[in-house]
């Protein structure tokens, strides 16, 4: 059993019989159950982390070369397409070869996604994703189980920058559902892996009061958070005068685009780092800030990532946005090259100056869909990608989308695939109704297509509520 199976087995154990083991099996650190390829791939980051431009250049045109052989000897969808494009793959001298080839992006998915594969989908080994995807159509793909080690531990190389270690304890506000405690407390603690849960759903005033109250006791720890959980914590301690107790060494706060004010009104009020990400499910592009800059420094060892402008071209000028375009090479069942992310940013350059990595910087990356939060009866927000399921709750639903008048209650609109039954409704509304927790009061009705905006694209929240001024963009299922 690896020790990756061992940490899913422990996600699956019933809460009862770990509060029975915690107290023997606490005794090793999250770094052991994370596994020996958590370990060897945080080693393995950190030491990239200090290539030269050249030596990352080398190492990418290897795992360019590699996934590109893997998928035209294996997938017929690829052989036809690196066909038609000319190219031999062992032929690949430099990554920009790569650009002999088109880009892909959803819709050839949808389209080839079985031909794509470079073995069988129920192979031992691979899992399918299934996200509630960008633009409302719902995304399904398939990745060796190997992925979440190896991208905790890219993310765990960047947290190390602001001085998180593996073992420390963190505090979470990021989309589980937490049950209330004997005192009404939605609060959980994780021993194996010293995760302090709090849920993020139920921020009301009064609830945001205790989890500040509870987070003092919990000793030398991390906030680890969505943006929109911190931001509503911050306009809290605002409001009121609370402060974050002195227990808490830094904030990592990902998976939603962060707001430049928002950052800024957390740092001025907390005198804390707030640390940032950009990654996504897709596992092709991953990118952290640094120990000065909040400039996205682009894992070169990860993915491989283009700018690339409106005509297709890549930008090469400093300020200037393009979208992101990855070529993923941790994703060996389904490989993933020059997919339009949907994602984009700005160029800030190769090297960065304040810590000397010569990667891609990237700042300002803004995702396709706006940042759409749902209005409790209380006024308090839930944001969407709280809600938004990775677990094939939307499977059999072909777009969707809330439409909210009053607060506290709202409508699911949903525009069924073909297969659609009474039962996918139900399951639909069960799986949801989980996690807004009678916080959102809500229906199901089937229509035959949603409007998108003025600009052609699609929002998951129709927010009707006056005044509610929600309308900033944000990123897709980001990691
Ligand atoms: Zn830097």
């Amino acid at each position: 059993m690896t020790a990756l199976s061992r940490k899913n087995l422990w996600e699956k154990t019933p809460a009862a019989v770990k509060r029975g083991l915690a107290g023997a099996l606490s005794v090793m650190p999250p770094t052991f159950w994370l596994g020996k390829a958590f370990r060897e791939q945080l080693a393995f980051a950190n030491d990239a982390a200090t290539w030269s431009a050249e030596q990352s250049r080398a190492y990418q045109t290897r795992q360019l070369r590699d996934i590109l052989k893997l998928a035209h000897d294996q997938s017929p969808y690829w052989r036809r397409v690196i066909d038609d494009a000319g190219l031999n793959p062992h032929d690949i001298a430099n990554p920009e070869y790569l650009r002999a080839l088109p880009l892909i992006d959803k819709q050839t998915l949808i389209d080839h996604g079985t031909d794509m594969l470079t073995r069988p989908a129920n192979s031992p080994g691979v899992d399918t994703v299934s996200t509630g995807g960008s633009s409302g159509v719902p995304l399904k793909f398939h990745i060796g189980s190997e992925r979440s080690a190896i991208e905790y531990a890219y993310l765990v190389a960047g947290w190390q920058r602001v001085g998180f270690q593996p073992d420390m304890p963190q505090i979470i506000l990021r989309g589980a559902i937490v049950a209330p405690d004997r005192t009404g407390l939605r609060y959980a603690y994780d021993p194996i892996l010293r995760r302090h849960q709090f849920s993020n759903f139920h921020m009301t005033d009064e609830n945001m009061a205790r989890y500040l109250d509870k987070m003092a006791t919990l000793g030398d720890c991390y906030l680890h958070v969505y943006p929109s959980s911190i931001a509503a914590l911050t306009r809290f301690m605002q409001r009121t005068g609370r402060t974050l107790p002195s227990n808490i060494r830094g904030i990592l706060a990902g998976s939603e685009i962060v707001y430049y004010e928002d950052r800024r009104a957390t740092e001025e009020l907390t005198g804390l780092r707030y640390f940032s990400w950009y990654g996504h499910s897709e596992k092709l592009v991953l990118a952290s800030a640094c120990e000065h800059d909040a400039a996205y420094h682009v894992w070169p060892t990860y993915g491989y990532c283009e700018l690339i402008d409106e005509d297709g071209e890549p930008v090469t000028t400093v300020g200037q946005r393009g979208e992101i375009v990855g070529t993923g090479f941790i994703n060996r069942v389904q490989p993933f090259i020059r997919y339009r992310t949907g994602d984009f940013a700005t160029y800030l350059g190769d090297r960065c100056r304040h810590c000397g990595r010569e990667q891609m910087l990237l700042g300002n990356i803004q995702g396709h869909r706006t940042q759409e939060m749902l209005i409790c009866a209380d006024g308090s927000e839930i944001s969407w990608t709280a809600v938004n399921m990775h677990d094939g709750t939307f499977d059999g639903v072909r777009q969707f989308q809330f439409l909210q008048q009053t607060p506290g209650k709202a409508t699911l609109h949903v525009v069924p695939a073909a297969d659609w039954t009474d039962a996918r409704a139900s399951a639909v509304k069960k799986s949801l109704d989980r996690k807004l927790a009678g916080r959102i009061v809500f229906e199901v009705a089937v229509c035959d297509e949603i409007e998108l905006t003025t600009r052609g694209k699609m929002t998951f929240v129709d927010q009707r509520i006056p005044d509610v001024a929600h309308s900033a963009p944000a990123a897709a299922s980001h990691t």
